[in-house]
């Protein structure tokens, strides 16, 4: 069997070797091109609302999940600095 086939885990796009790799070291999941994409920005979007949470900003059904699981993972003490 030379030709191996890789899926997307969310949408079950068949994916390169290298974008499987690429994806798993990354996201530690095989992910499509488009939900790699995805998956960057909901990253980028959960440490911008680390950084300063304004819940105006979070307007997106999207952003909404990342939101609750930001809650979720939330300290309920007070962080020193
Ligand atoms: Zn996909």
């Amino acid at each position: 069997m030379a030709m191996e086939s890789y899926r997307c885990v969310v949408c079950q796009e068949e994916i390169t070797a290298k974008e499987h790799s690429y994806s798993t070291r990354f996201f530690n999941m095989a992910l499509c091109r488009k939900h790699q994409e995805i998956q960057k920005m909901a990253k980028a979007r959960q440490a911008e609302v680390e950084q300063k949470p304004s819940p105006t900003t979070i307007e997106t059904k999207n952003t909404a999940s990342v939101e609750a699981k930001v809650l979720e993972g939330a300290p309920m003490l007070p962080e020193e600095k």
